[in-house]
């Protein structure tokens, strides 16, 4: 046995199984969730299957992006998590391919009509409550009051503490965006949003660096996935998570398979161990603390309970929309942050 590794035992067993010959081919997959999760999933996958993975973490709007640029020849074969509103708009643009997966039968309610939603082109692989997190030690030394609703944020007590994604590049952002626009109506959410700029002391690329700096104390209060701060805080950071008063916005996170993929085959074996028990505990094992649409997951202990939480009832179909994503943006972009 000597100089015959474990992962290549697994990986000829895999192979004879699946009848695919002797060379291992790679896959590419663009992964939209933390980097610690991505990094444990290239980890496992690699090991089940003996495939060479290159897994490379993005933002979910810089992923949409990328998959838009290289349509007339993909270099990607998975688009694994980030907001599902996103990858809606890039089935609408008939960039994906359309897979039943072999799990969809043991999806939750809200994660089949996702799949319904798409079309049979994306599946929902976790969901997750958005609202914002604080220093409970910065707002303590500060003095200042402890923020409760999303009006709250656009006080002037706050200004220059609070750091929020820019939706062109994240899909929290664009989440926050789509929640304000549903709960506020578009004409007050954006007046909102230009009170709120005020207080904005930057936009991030990535939805999770908002919370991850709060934590640390390099800005008072991030607008973030609860999940992303739960984590946070069991890391040992003093942070509160506050499920905003007026409601908080949802995500459904999910895996597509890009269309012209070039690893066909390897690509439809991904997206069913994404959606496999086995492959959604790489998130609880990795720290994440995402609800997983698998009936036959284990939830992860710290998840908030999104059954306790008010929440926007989330127009998937509008805000999965590409012309609806473009007329925010562009919106966004002019009003807001061109002034910040
Ligand atoms: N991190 C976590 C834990 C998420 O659940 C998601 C959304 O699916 C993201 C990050 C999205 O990242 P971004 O806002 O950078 O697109």
């Amino acid at each position: 046995m000597r100089g015959i590794t474990a992962l290549s035992v697994v990986a000829a067993l895999w192979m004879a199984s699946a009848g695919t010959g002797t060379t291992a081919p790679s896959l590419t997959v663009l992964c939209g969730v933390d980097e610690t999760w991505c990094a444990a999933m290239k980890t496992a996958y690699e090991a089940k299957s003996g495939l060479e993975i290159s897994m490379t973490r993005k933002s979910t709007g810089e992923i949409f992006n990328q998959i838009r640029a290289e349509k007339a020849a993909p270099t990607v074969d998975v688009w694994w998590g980030g907001t599902g509103d996103t990858h809606l708009q890039a089935g609408s643009e008939n960039l994906l391919e359309p897979y039943q997966p072999a799990h969809e039968r043991d999806m939750l309610p809200w994660a089949q009509n996702f799949f319904a939603m798409s079309g049979g082109r994306s599946a929902g692989i976790y969901a997750g409550a958005l609202g914002f997190a604080y220093n409970a030690d910065l707002l303590r030394e500060l003095k200042l009051p402890a923020p409760t609703c999303w009006k709250d944020l656009a006080d002037t007590t706050y200004r220059g503490r609070i750091q929020s994604g820019n939706p062109s590049s994240s899909g929290t952002a664009f989440t926050t965006l789509a929640t304000l626009v549903q709960l506020f109506g578009e004409d007050e959410a954006f007046r909102y949003l230009a009170a709120l700029n005020r207080n904005i002391e930057r936009y991030t690329t990535s939805g999770a660096a908002p919370v991850k700096a709060a934590a640390r104390g390099k800005t008072l209060i991030g607008i973030s996935f609860m999940h992303d701060a739960v984590t946070q805080k069991q890391a040992g950071f003093p942070l509160v998570i506050v499920a905003p008063c007026e409601g908080a916005g949802y995500e459904i996170g999910a895996v597509s398979i890009v269309k012209g993929a070039r690893n066909l085959a390897e690509a439809k074996r991904f997206v069913d161990f994404a959606l496999s028990p086995e492959g959604q505990g790489t998130g609880a094992a990795s720290g994440q603390n995402q609800v997983p649409s698998n009936a036959n997951s284990s939830l992860p202990s710290a998840a908030p309970d999104i059954s306790m939480i008010k929440m926007v009832d989330y127009d998937f179909a509008t805000f999965g929309s590409p012309d609806e994503r473009s007329r925010l943006l562009h919106r966004f972009n002019a009003e807001i942050a061109a002034t910040n």
